[in-house]
Protein backbone atom coordinates (compact mmCIF):
# COMPACT_ATOMS: atom_id res chain seq x y z
CA UNK A 1 0.00 0.00 0.00
CA UNK A 2 1.69 3.18 -0.86
CA UNK A 3 -1.03 6.32 -1.04
CA UNK A 4 -3.81 5.67 0.66
CA UNK A 5 -4.78 4.37 4.22
CA UNK A 6 -8.40 2.98 4.73
CA UNK A 7 -8.93 3.66 8.88
CA UNK A 8 -12.67 2.23 8.79
CA UNK A 9 -13.08 0.04 12.16
CA UNK A 10 -10.14 0.95 13.22
CA UNK A 11 -9.33 2.89 16.66
CA UNK A 12 -6.61 5.74 15.56
CA UNK A 13 -4.46 7.88 17.81
CA UNK A 14 -5.30 11.56 17.65
CA UNK A 15 -2.26 13.15 19.89
CA UNK A 16 -0.69 16.15 18.41
CA UNK A 17 -2.68 19.73 19.30
CA UNK A 18 -4.94 21.16 16.24
CA UNK A 19 -2.69 23.55 15.27
CA UNK A 20 -0.19 20.91 14.18
CA UNK A 21 -0.90 19.69 10.44
CA UNK A 22 0.01 16.18 11.39
CA UNK A 23 -3.67 15.89 13.54
CA UNK A 24 -5.51 16.53 10.24
CA UNK A 25 -3.87 13.68 9.04
CA UNK A 26 -5.83 11.44 11.89
CA UNK A 27 -9.11 13.86 12.11
CA UNK A 28 -10.23 13.79 8.49
CA UNK A 29 -9.34 10.06 7.05
CA UNK A 30 -10.46 8.41 10.22
CA UNK A 31 -13.87 9.98 10.27
CA UNK A 32 -14.47 9.76 6.40
CA UNK A 33 -13.52 6.08 6.51
CA UNK A 34 -15.68 4.93 9.44
CA UNK A 35 -13.04 4.76 11.64
CA UNK A 36 -12.94 5.91 15.58
CA UNK A 37 -10.94 8.69 16.87
CA UNK A 38 -9.07 7.94 20.49
CA UNK A 39 -7.77 10.97 21.65
CA UNK A 40 -4.35 11.05 23.93
CA UNK A 41 -5.38 13.64 26.64
CA UNK A 42 -2.52 17.30 26.76
CA UNK A 43 -2.20 16.15 30.38
CA UNK A 44 -1.07 12.56 29.72
CA UNK A 45 1.77 13.70 27.57
CA UNK A 46 2.92 16.21 29.94
CA UNK A 47 3.85 13.27 31.95
CA UNK A 48 5.22 10.47 30.51
CA UNK A 49 5.35 8.12 33.65
CA UNK A 50 0.93 9.06 33.18
CA UNK A 51 1.16 8.55 29.21
CA UNK A 52 2.63 4.73 29.50
CA UNK A 53 -0.36 4.01 31.99
CA UNK A 54 -2.98 5.44 29.82
CA UNK A 55 -1.70 4.80 26.03
CA UNK A 56 -2.07 0.78 26.57
CA UNK A 57 -5.75 1.17 27.74
CA UNK A 58 -6.75 2.80 24.19
CA UNK A 59 -7.38 0.03 22.32
CA UNK A 60 -5.38 1.51 19.47
CA UNK A 61 -5.15 -0.12 16.06
CA UNK A 62 -3.13 2.91 14.40
CA UNK A 63 -1.09 5.16 15.09
CA UNK A 64 -0.20 8.38 14.09
CA UNK A 65 2.74 10.58 15.69
CA UNK A 66 5.88 12.22 15.35
CA UNK A 67 9.12 9.91 15.67
CA UNK A 68 9.66 11.95 18.33
CA UNK A 69 6.86 10.88 20.73
CA UNK A 70 7.90 7.05 19.31
CA UNK A 71 11.34 7.71 20.81
CA UNK A 72 9.40 8.58 23.96
CA UNK A 73 7.33 5.09 24.06
CA UNK A 74 10.16 2.78 22.76
CA UNK A 75 12.10 3.77 26.45
CA UNK A 76 9.28 2.02 28.22
CA UNK A 77 9.78 -1.55 27.96
CA UNK A 78 6.11 -2.24 28.64
CA UNK A 79 5.75 -0.91 24.46
CA UNK A 80 5.18 -4.29 23.08
CA UNK A 81 2.88 -6.42 21.10
CA UNK A 82 1.83 -8.25 24.43
CA UNK A 83 0.37 -5.09 25.75
CA UNK A 84 -0.64 -3.38 22.87
CA UNK A 85 -2.33 -6.87 21.27
CA UNK A 86 -4.55 -4.66 18.44
CA UNK A 87 -1.73 -2.10 17.26
CA UNK A 88 -1.07 -3.02 13.89
CA UNK A 89 -0.01 -0.31 11.86
CA UNK A 90 2.09 2.99 12.63
CA UNK A 91 2.07 5.55 10.62
CA UNK A 92 5.02 8.81 10.85
CA UNK A 93 5.12 12.58 9.93
CA UNK A 94 6.71 15.55 10.82
CA UNK A 95 10.09 15.35 10.60
CA UNK A 96 12.89 12.43 9.85
CA UNK A 97 12.21 8.92 10.66
CA UNK A 98 15.83 7.62 11.39
CA UNK A 99 16.98 4.10 10.81
CA UNK A 100 17.43 3.94 14.28
CA UNK A 101 13.94 4.46 15.46
CA UNK A 102 12.50 2.70 12.88
CA UNK A 103 14.83 -0.28 13.17
CA UNK A 104 13.79 -0.66 16.71
CA UNK A 105 10.35 -0.33 16.32
CA UNK A 106 9.87 -3.09 13.85
CA UNK A 107 12.04 -5.49 15.98
CA UNK A 108 9.54 -4.82 19.05
CA UNK A 109 6.75 -4.85 16.97
CA UNK A 110 7.72 -7.14 14.04
CA UNK A 111 4.28 -7.91 12.85
CA UNK A 112 3.23 -4.05 12.28
CA UNK A 113 3.58 -2.07 9.33
CA UNK A 114 5.45 0.92 9.34
CA UNK A 115 4.85 3.67 6.99
CA UNK A 116 7.20 6.74 6.68
CA UNK A 117 4.78 10.24 5.31
CA UNK A 118 6.29 13.38 4.01
CA UNK A 119 4.52 16.80 3.62
CA UNK A 120 4.39 20.32 5.04
CA UNK A 121 1.39 21.83 6.02
CA UNK A 122 1.01 24.28 2.85
CA UNK A 123 0.95 20.70 0.58
CA UNK A 124 -2.23 19.55 3.25
CA UNK A 125 0.03 17.41 5.36
CA UNK A 126 1.55 14.28 3.85
CA UNK A 127 2.37 14.09 -0.09
CA UNK A 128 4.36 11.01 -0.49
CA UNK A 129 4.49 7.71 1.50
CA UNK A 130 6.31 3.83 1.74
CA UNK A 131 6.12 1.17 4.18
CA UNK A 132 9.57 0.78 5.92
CA UNK A 133 9.93 -3.16 5.80
CA UNK A 134 12.57 -5.06 7.11
CA UNK A 135 14.12 -5.22 3.53
CA UNK A 136 13.95 -1.09 3.32
CA UNK A 137 15.56 -0.49 6.56
CA UNK A 138 18.52 -3.79 4.88
CA UNK A 139 18.61 -1.61 2.25
CA UNK A 140 18.71 2.27 2.85
CA UNK A 141 20.58 3.58 5.78
CA UNK A 142 18.82 6.78 5.72
CA UNK A 143 15.48 5.64 5.24
CA UNK A 144 13.25 7.04 1.98
CA UNK A 145 10.12 9.78 2.57
CA UNK A 146 8.20 7.66 -0.06
CA UNK A 147 6.62 7.59 -3.55
CA UNK A 148 4.77 11.25 -4.37
CA UNK A 149 0.89 10.25 -4.23
CA UNK A 150 -1.55 10.75 -7.34
CA UNK A 151 -2.75 14.46 -7.95
CA UNK A 152 0.30 15.71 -6.32
CA UNK A 153 3.61 16.50 -8.42
CA UNK A 154 7.07 16.55 -6.93
CA UNK A 155 10.05 18.45 -8.68
CA UNK A 156 13.38 18.59 -7.57
CA UNK A 157 14.72 22.10 -8.24
CA UNK A 158 19.02 22.36 -8.94
CA UNK A 159 21.41 23.38 -11.55
CA UNK A 160 22.80 19.89 -11.80
CA UNK A 161 23.33 18.32 -8.85
CA UNK A 162 20.89 15.18 -7.94
CA UNK A 163 19.61 16.53 -4.53
CA UNK A 164 17.67 20.11 -4.74
CA UNK A 165 14.66 21.99 -3.34
CA UNK A 166 11.65 19.76 -3.53
CA UNK A 167 9.22 22.15 -5.41
CA UNK A 168 5.46 20.98 -4.22
CA UNK A 169 2.91 21.03 -7.02
CA UNK A 170 -1.12 20.29 -7.01
CA UNK A 171 -4.65 21.01 -5.93
CA UNK A 172 -3.43 20.01 -2.46
CA UNK A 173 -1.13 23.17 -2.26
CA UNK A 174 -2.70 26.23 -0.55
CA UNK A 175 -3.48 29.62 -1.93
CA UNK A 176 -0.90 31.66 0.22
CA UNK A 177 -0.94 32.66 3.86
CA UNK A 178 -3.59 34.53 5.29
CA UNK A 179 -3.21 38.63 4.92
CA UNK A 180 0.76 37.95 4.28
CA UNK A 181 1.11 38.61 0.69
CA UNK A 182 5.08 39.17 0.75
CA UNK A 183 5.55 35.51 2.18
CA UNK A 184 2.92 34.16 0.04
CA UNK A 185 4.83 35.61 -3.11
CA UNK A 186 8.19 34.48 -1.93
CA UNK A 187 6.88 30.91 -1.15
CA UNK A 188 4.32 30.14 -3.87
CA UNK A 189 4.20 30.32 -7.39
CA UNK A 190 1.62 29.10 -10.39
CA UNK A 191 3.19 26.34 -12.39
CA UNK A 192 1.44 25.26 -15.58
CA UNK A 193 -1.92 26.57 -14.07
CA UNK A 194 -1.14 24.47 -10.79
CA UNK A 195 -0.28 26.19 -7.76
CA UNK A 196 2.87 25.46 -6.80
CA UNK A 197 5.23 25.60 -3.47
CA UNK A 198 8.65 26.19 -2.81
CA UNK A 199 9.43 24.23 0.65
CA UNK A 200 13.17 24.65 1.63
CA UNK A 201 13.38 20.66 2.12
CA UNK A 202 16.78 18.94 0.09
CA UNK A 203 15.85 15.93 -1.46
CA UNK A 204 16.33 13.91 -4.73
CA UNK A 205 14.53 10.57 -6.59
CA UNK A 206 15.79 7.09 -6.52
CA UNK A 207 13.63 6.51 -9.87
CA UNK A 208 10.13 7.25 -7.96
CA UNK A 209 10.79 6.83 -4.54
CA UNK A 210 11.67 10.32 -2.97
CA UNK A 211 14.44 10.90 -0.35
CA UNK A 212 15.15 13.74 2.17
CA UNK A 213 18.52 15.26 2.72
CA UNK A 214 18.03 18.25 5.22
CA UNK A 215 16.09 21.76 4.89
CA UNK A 216 17.68 24.57 2.94
CA UNK A 217 18.04 26.87 6.41
CA UNK A 218 19.89 24.39 8.15
CA UNK A 219 22.77 24.59 6.02
CA UNK A 220 25.85 26.17 7.49
CA UNK A 221 28.89 27.39 6.56
CA UNK A 222 32.02 26.20 8.91
CA UNK A 223 35.32 27.49 7.86
CA UNK A 224 33.84 27.82 4.25
CA UNK A 225 32.83 24.25 4.41
CA UNK A 226 29.44 23.75 4.09
CA UNK A 227 27.51 21.55 5.89
CA UNK A 228 24.38 20.17 6.20
CA UNK A 229 23.35 19.87 9.83
CA UNK A 230 21.19 17.23 9.44
CA UNK A 231 23.71 14.84 8.02
CA UNK A 232 25.68 15.11 11.10
CA UNK A 233 22.43 14.64 12.74
CA UNK A 234 22.19 11.17 10.73
CA UNK A 235 25.29 9.76 11.59
CA UNK A 236 25.18 11.01 15.56
CA UNK A 237 21.42 8.88 15.69
CA UNK A 238 23.11 5.71 14.33
CA UNK A 239 25.11 5.20 17.36
CA UNK A 240 24.72 2.25 18.73
CA UNK A 241 25.51 4.40 22.48
CA UNK A 242 23.51 6.87 21.48
CA UNK A 243 19.87 7.77 22.12
CA UNK A 244 18.91 10.71 20.32
CA UNK A 245 21.33 13.81 19.49
CA UNK A 246 21.09 17.07 17.14
CA UNK A 247 23.85 19.38 16.00
CA UNK A 248 23.81 22.97 16.10
CA UNK A 249 25.73 26.15 15.08
CA UNK A 250 27.21 28.59 17.66
CA UNK A 251 27.61 31.89 16.47
CA UNK A 252 29.96 34.66 17.11
CA UNK A 253 29.14 38.25 17.85
CA UNK A 254 29.30 39.04 13.99
CA UNK A 255 27.04 36.03 13.48
CA UNK A 256 29.13 33.59 11.67
CA UNK A 257 29.24 29.62 12.86
CA UNK A 258 32.12 29.49 15.42
CA UNK A 259 31.81 25.75 16.23
CA UNK A 260 29.47 22.80 15.94
CA UNK A 261 27.86 21.61 19.13
CA UNK A 262 26.53 17.50 19.34
CA UNK A 263 23.85 17.92 21.85
CA UNK A 264 23.06 14.60 23.07
CA UNK A 265 21.28 12.16 25.15
CA UNK A 266 23.35 8.92 25.27
CA UNK A 267 22.38 5.34 26.51
CA UNK A 268 24.29 4.76 29.02
CA UNK A 269 25.73 8.30 30.00
CA UNK A 270 29.21 7.95 32.69
CA UNK A 271 29.96 10.71 35.48
CA UNK A 272 32.88 11.81 32.97
CA UNK A 273 31.24 13.87 30.43
CA UNK A 274 35.02 14.66 28.48
CA UNK A 275 35.27 10.72 28.45
CA UNK A 276 31.84 10.70 27.00
CA UNK A 277 32.78 13.70 24.32
CA UNK A 278 35.71 11.80 23.37
CA UNK A 279 34.05 8.59 22.81
CA UNK A 280 31.58 10.37 20.39
CA UNK A 281 34.41 12.53 18.62
CA UNK A 282 35.80 9.15 17.91
CA UNK A 283 32.77 7.10 16.86
CA UNK A 284 31.78 10.22 14.36
CA UNK A 285 35.52 10.29 13.04
CA UNK A 286 35.09 6.86 11.34
CA UNK A 287 31.61 8.15 9.50
CA UNK A 288 32.05 11.82 8.92
CA UNK A 289 34.69 14.26 7.46
CA UNK A 290 36.51 15.87 10.40
CA UNK A 291 35.15 18.97 9.98
CA UNK A 292 31.36 17.94 10.04
CA UNK A 293 32.40 16.42 13.78
CA UNK A 294 31.09 19.21 16.75
CA UNK A 295 33.44 20.26 18.38
CA UNK A 296 31.71 19.74 21.73
CA UNK A 297 29.42 17.82 23.18
CA UNK A 298 26.48 19.04 25.39
CA UNK A 299 24.66 16.25 27.47
CA UNK A 300 20.27 15.80 28.28
CA UNK A 301 18.64 13.36 29.63
CA UNK A 302 15.93 14.42 27.06
CA UNK A 303 15.97 16.75 24.12
CA UNK A 304 13.60 19.98 24.26
CA UNK A 305 10.57 19.03 21.91
CA UNK A 306 8.47 21.64 20.26
CA UNK A 307 4.65 21.96 20.78
CA UNK A 308 4.17 20.00 17.88
CA UNK A 309 6.34 17.16 18.92
CA UNK A 310 9.31 17.82 17.09
CA UNK A 311 12.96 17.77 18.37
CA UNK A 312 13.52 21.52 18.66
CA UNK A 313 15.95 22.74 16.92
CA UNK A 314 15.69 26.11 17.35
CA UNK A 315 15.05 26.11 21.08
CA UNK A 316 18.62 24.31 21.12
CA UNK A 317 19.71 26.95 19.21
CA UNK A 318 19.10 29.71 21.55
CA UNK A 319 20.05 28.04 24.82
CA UNK A 320 24.02 27.00 22.89
CA UNK A 321 24.19 30.22 21.83
CA UNK A 322 22.92 32.01 25.52
CA UNK A 323 24.62 30.33 28.64
CA UNK A 324 28.29 30.30 27.72
P1 LIG B 1 4.89 20.94 9.28
O1 LIG B 1 4.29 21.82 8.23
O2 LIG B 1 4.99 21.56 10.63
O3 LIG B 1 4.26 19.59 9.30
O4 LIG B 1 6.42 20.70 8.86
C1 LIG B 1 6.70 20.24 7.57
C2 LIG B 1 8.18 19.98 7.49
O5 LIG B 1 8.55 18.88 8.34
C3 LIG B 1 8.61 19.56 6.10
O6 LIG B 1 8.78 20.67 5.24
C4 LIG B 1 9.91 18.84 6.41
O7 LIG B 1 10.96 19.76 6.63
C5 LIG B 1 9.60 18.14 7.74
N1 LIG B 1 9.11 16.76 7.50
C6 LIG B 1 7.85 16.33 7.43
N2 LIG B 1 7.80 15.00 7.24
C7 LIG B 1 9.08 14.57 7.16
C8 LIG B 1 9.71 13.29 6.95
N3 LIG B 1 9.01 12.17 6.82
N4 LIG B 1 11.05 13.26 6.90
C9 LIG B 1 11.81 14.39 7.05
N5 LIG B 1 11.27 15.61 7.28
C10 LIG B 1 9.92 15.71 7.32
Amino acid sequence: MKYSFNFENKRVLLQPSFSFDLSVMAIYPTLVSGGTLVVLPKKATANFMVMFKVLPKMGLNTWISTPSLMDICLMDPQFKPAIYSQLERFLFCGEELTHDTAQRLKQRFPNAQIFNTYGPTEATVAVTSVEITQSVLDHYSRLPIGYVKPGSRIMVKSNHARQGELIISGANVSKGYLNNPDKTAAAFFRQHETQAYRSGDLGYFDHDLLFYSGRTDFQIKLNGYRIELEEINHYLNQLSFVTQGVAVPKYDQQGKVQQLIGAVVLKQPTDDQLADSGKLKQALEKLIMPYMVPQRFKFYQRLPLSANGKVDVKALITEVNQHD
